[in-house]
C-alpha cells in the first residue's frame, strides 16, 4: 500500500556512513495484502543469531577468521556454545523462533563438542554464515577473493549445512557483514532467496520491507539490518554488540522498535546478535559473572519485551519472505 513513499522520518545526517540506496524510493516487491496474509498495520520483527567463532577477526594475509586475541592463533566456540545454549533457552521460554546463521565450521566444532545442532535448532530457520567467516573483499586480509574462491566457501557451507540440519538453506549473512557484487551474483546463481548483510537507515532511505538488490545489479532480495538515530540523534543499529560491551542498554532498541512501528509498517525490524558476545568480549576477555547476568538479563528483557508490544509480530526471516514472494 505504500510502496510510492519512504518516509522522511530521521533526518538525513544519520544516514552518513550507511548504504545510500537510492533506487529504494519506489520499493518492487509489494504484492497485495489480500494475497499474501501480510498485514500493514503490524512491525515484524525477526531475531537472527550469527554463529561463529568466539570474538572473531579477520588475520592479514588469511582469507579465514581466527579468535581473539591473535596471539593464541587458534579459533574456539566455547563462549559461542554457551551463550547459543542459554539464547536458544529463552527463545524456548518466550515461544520465539529465529533466524540462525551457522559459519559451516563452527557448526561442526560445536557438533564434534556433544551440542545437538539439529535438535535444538528445530524450530528455527537455517541460514549460511560462510564456510570460515572468511574476509571475502578481502578488507583486513588483503587479499579480496576471486568470484570460484567465494563460490567454493558459500557452496561448502551450505552443503556442510544441509548436511548436518537435513533441510534447505536459501538465506545468507556474509562475515562482517559485508558483501560486493561477486558475493551476491554467486548467491543469486546458487539460488539463494535472501542476503541480510547490509546495514540501511530506516526511514530515510528504507521502509523496512524486501527489495532486490539492483545496486548490485541482482534480482536477489535483500532483508537488511536496520540504522536509526539514538534519543541524542547518534546512530545506532540493531546488532546486539553495543550493549554487551556496556555501550547500550536494552530500552533503546525498544525505543527504537516503538518509532519503527510508524515509519515501517509491514515492514521487518531484524536484529542480530552473536551468541559468545553473552560471555566474552570483542577482544576474547572474559566477562566477570555479574556482567554475564546483566547480558542475559539486557536480551531477555528485549525479546520479552517484543513479545508484549502492541502491532508487533515476531516471525522467522524464511516465514517473513515467504510472505511477499
Ligand atoms: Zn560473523
Amino acid at each position: 500500500m505504500q510502496g510510492k513513499t519512504v518516509i522522511e522520518c530521521f533526518t538525513r545526517k544519520h544516514s552518513v556512513e550507511t548504504q545510500d540506496f537510492a533506487s529504494l524510493q519506489v520499493p518492487a516487491l509489494n504484492f497485495p495484502n489480500l494475497e499474501t496474509g501480510m498485514n500493514d498495520n503490524y512491525l515484524y520483527a525477526a531475531m537472527s543469531l550469527d554463529i561463529d567463532p568466539d570474538a572473531n577477526v579477520a588475520v592479514e594475509g588469511r582469507y579465514d577468521a581466527l579468535s581473539a586475541p591473535l596471539q593464541s592463533g587458534n579459533v574456539r566456540v566455547e563462549a559461542c556454545k554457551k551463550g547459543l545454549h542459554k539464547i536458544l533457552e529463552l527463545l524456548d521460554v518466550y515461544d520465539i523462533n529465529a533466524t540462525l546463521f551457522y559459519e559451516a565450521r563452527t557448526a561442526q566444532m560445536l557438533i564434534a563438542d556433544r551440542m545437538d545442532l539439529p535438535e535444538l535448532s528445530q524450530n528455527h530457520e537455517i541460514a549460511c554464515h560462510s564456510l570460515k567467516h572468511e574476509d571475502y573483499l578481502g578488507k583486513v586480509s588483503g587479499l579480496p577473493m576471486k568470484e570460484d574462491a567465494i563460490q567454493e566457501s558459500i557452496a561448502g557451507a551450505r552443503e556442510i549445512l544441509e548436511g548436518i540440519f537435513g533441510r534447505t538453506v536459501r538465506g545468507f549473512r556474509a562475515p562482517y557483514t559485508r558483501v560486493n557484487q561477486t558475493v551476491i551474483k554467486v548467491l543469486e546463481r546458487m539460488d539463494f532467496h535472501y542476503d541480510s548483510s547490509e546495514t540501511i537507515n530506516l526511514g530515510t532511505t528504507w521502509n523496512g520491507k524486501p527489495f532486490p538488490l539492483k545496486t548490485f545489479d541482482s534480482t536477489i532480495i535483500e532483508l537488511p539490518l536496520p540504522a536509526f538515530p539514538d534519543a541524542r540523534g547518534k546512530k545506532m543499529t540493531s546488532y546486539l554488540w553495543a550493549i554487551f560491551e556496556g555501550k547500550r542498554n536494552a530500552q533503546e532498541y525498544i525505543d527504537a522498535v516503538v518509532r519503527a512501528k510508524e515509519i515501517a509498517q509491514g515492514g521487518l525490524f531484524v536484529f542480530a546478535i552473536h551468541p559468545w558476545h553473552l560471555w566474552i568480549n570483542s577482544q576474547g576477555d572474559i566477562f566477570a559473572d555479574e556482567q554475564v547476568a546483566r547480558n542475559l538479563k539486557n536480551f531477555e528483557s528485549i525479546i520479552s519485551q517484543l513479545k508484549r508490544m502492541k502491532g508487533i509480530r515476531i516471525i522467522r526471516m524464511d516465514k517473513y519472505l515467504g510472505k511477499w514472494r
